[in-house]
């Protein structure tokens, strides 16, 4: 009775003392499910138009400050109006740690990609619902990519259509330099979670992230091989930003989920989530240190 007082108050008082919420694995799996009951969703469909407002709606709920980032995408086929939505948490210290995910599916005929754009969609909503009301110090974004997929074949110049436009736009407008870290999010939600170690992410913020994890006991989860990805990470990169991909790359026997219609939700876990959220949780304290 005693000793389970003690753990009580214990725990009462370390919630308060960090004002924040525990990031929810099982709610980012219900936010994941959400956004693909709206169906496929490539940029400028119906479907992508339902979930924008949805995912804006669930920011302002939170209390985000919400730019809609419109823009038009020269696409192969011609130009496509697309969105980023770029939450944003303030701070004190005007520096800024941006977490990143895109939204948009490929097209393809009955791919509704539950993982692929639905995690990272999923993830960073319950991220703002884990960030609503907790102090910090550095500036919180979290940025939904429109447009990361490729039409077809996958190019330079056909793919990252959001992420090409935001570090450009951020490129003029003297938000670059303000950011300390940029963490993106994809293919996150596998039951069989391995996060590739990524040759071509900013090697300290990944070593931060790989450390976290290994201290939370996650080490399984955080691998010591994979390679180079093309992802939203990448415009940043090119630009100076310290940034970081985290994507498992291994979806299904022989990735045989990737990119077809079996990309469904039944192949996802709360649990999957829970670990990514908990240890960008722990991370961003750490971030806001340095
Ligand atoms: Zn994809």
């Amino acid at each position: 009775m005693h000793s389970k007082t003690f753990v009580l108050t214990l725990a009462v008082l370390c919630a308060s003392a960090a004002g924040a919420k525990d990031f929810s694995g099982a709610r980012a799996l219900e936010f994941t499910a959400k956004a693909v009951s709206f169906g496929e969703r490539p940029p400028d469909s119906p479907a992508i138009h339902r979930l924008q407002a949805y995912i804006i709606g669930q920011l302002k709920l939170r209390g985000a400050t919400v730019t809609e980032d419109k823009f038009t995408a020269a696409a192969p086929q011609g130009p496509v109006p697309m969105m980023n939505i770029i939450a944003k948490f303030p701070g004190t210290s005007g520096k800024a740690i941006v977490i990143s995910g895109h939204y948009d599916t490929k097209t393809i005929p009955k791919f509704v990609g539950a993982n692929d754009g639905g995690s990272s969609t999923g993830f960073l909503l319950e991220m703002a619902e884990a960030l609503q009301g907790a102090p910090r110090k550095d500036d919180v974004y979290l940025v939904f990519f429109d447009g990361e997929e490729a039409y077809g074949e996958w190019t330079d110049t056909n793919s990252l259509y959001g992420s090409r436009h935001l570090a450009d736009k951020w490129g003029t407008d003297g938000m670059l330099p303000k950011i300390k870290a940029l963490i993106n999010v994809d293919m996150i939600g596998d039951k069989d979670l391995g996060l590739a170690w990524n040759s071509g992410s900013a090697a300290s913020i990944q070593q931060l992230v790989w450390n976290t994890a290994d201290r939370l006991g996650f080490s399984h989860n955080f691998l010591h091989d994979g390679g180079v990805t093309g992802d939203d990470h990448v415009p940043f990169i090119q630009k100076g930003v310290k940034a970081l991909d985290l994507i498992d790359f291994d979806y299904g026997p022989n990735n045989a989920y990737w990119h077809t219609p079996q990309d469904t939700v039944d192949k996802l876990s709360g649990q999957s989530l829970q670990v990514v959220g908990t240890v960008l949780q722990a991370v961003i304290p750490e971030l806001e240190a340095q």
